[in-house]
């Protein structure tokens, strides 16, 4: 990769940002940016990004009625930002595919001067707010999707959920990876047509992925040979 602005911490914006493309590639279809898939479903990645806000506020007890003393499940929401993640990129590619507003490379520039990036990408600090506050920060989020050429907005407020989610650029980076490539491996093992197994040894495909994540530094192509492994062949 040729292209630096700011070191190797402006890659993982710029890698993601590819790896997003080529798994929509691969899965919608090459043109998937015009807004159909090659099996002529339509794509909405705004209704994508704001179910899974509905699946991270999930994740708190936000409930008056039920399980009222239970904790946020902070490892969970994790997960849920960086599926939030995926769609958020999606609807950026799309935006600057189909407006002509620049290359990837130029995407991921302008992703590096969003206001909160340098804080994003140092975030250190767990977050002061409460958890009514941090879902209201979700639900700003949800509104920011339906304002008119709001991509730039949208990238900042999903900064702000990724802050309070105590992310930071290389915690997203690395569960991102994990998650890119468990989606490969989902897609080639059936997931569209419904055959896939996504409950392995009574775990969630997610977990057995962080678990190999967090066990050993590995590549992306290693990941996906383990998940290989680790995979119940029904
Ligand atoms: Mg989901
Ligand atoms: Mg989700």
């Amino acid at each position: 990769m040729s292209y630096k602005i700011k070191g190797i911490l402006m890659d993982k914006i710029l890698q993601m940002l590819q790896l997003q493309q080529e798994l929509n590639d691969a899965t919608n279809g090459k043109g998937w940016e015009k807004g159909t898939t090659k099996n002529g479903k339509i794509i909405d990645w705004k209704r994508c990004t704001y179910l899974e806000c509905a699946e991270l506020i999930e994740s708190y007890p936000w409930k008056h009625w039920k399980n009222i003393d239970a904790q946020p499940d902070y490892a969970n929401i994790k997960i849920e930002t960086v599926d939030i993640w995926h769609f958020i990129m999606s609807q950026a590619l799309k935006e600057y595919k189909m407006n002509n507003l620049g290359t990837i490379e130029d995407l991921a520039k302008n992703i590096n001067n969003i206001p909160n990036f340098l804080k994003f990408k140092e975030n250190k600090t767990s977050t002061t707010k409460n958890y009514y506050e941090q879902i209201e920060v979700v639900e700003q989020l949800i509104k920011t999707l339906f304002c008119k050429n709001s991509t730039d907005k949208l990238i900042e407020t999903f900064f702000d959920v990724a802050i309070q989610s105590d992310l930071n650029l290389s915690s997203l980076y690395k569960l991102y990876i994990g998650k890119n490539i468990l989606n490969k491996f989902r897609q080639d093992h059936g997931y569209k047509d419904g055959s896939y197994i996504k409950i392995w040894n009574g775990k969630e495909d997610n977990v057995t992925m962080q678990n190999i994540l967090e066990s050993k530094d590995i590549t992306p192509k290693e990941l996906y040979e383990n998940l290989k492994s680790a995979y119940p062949k029904g």
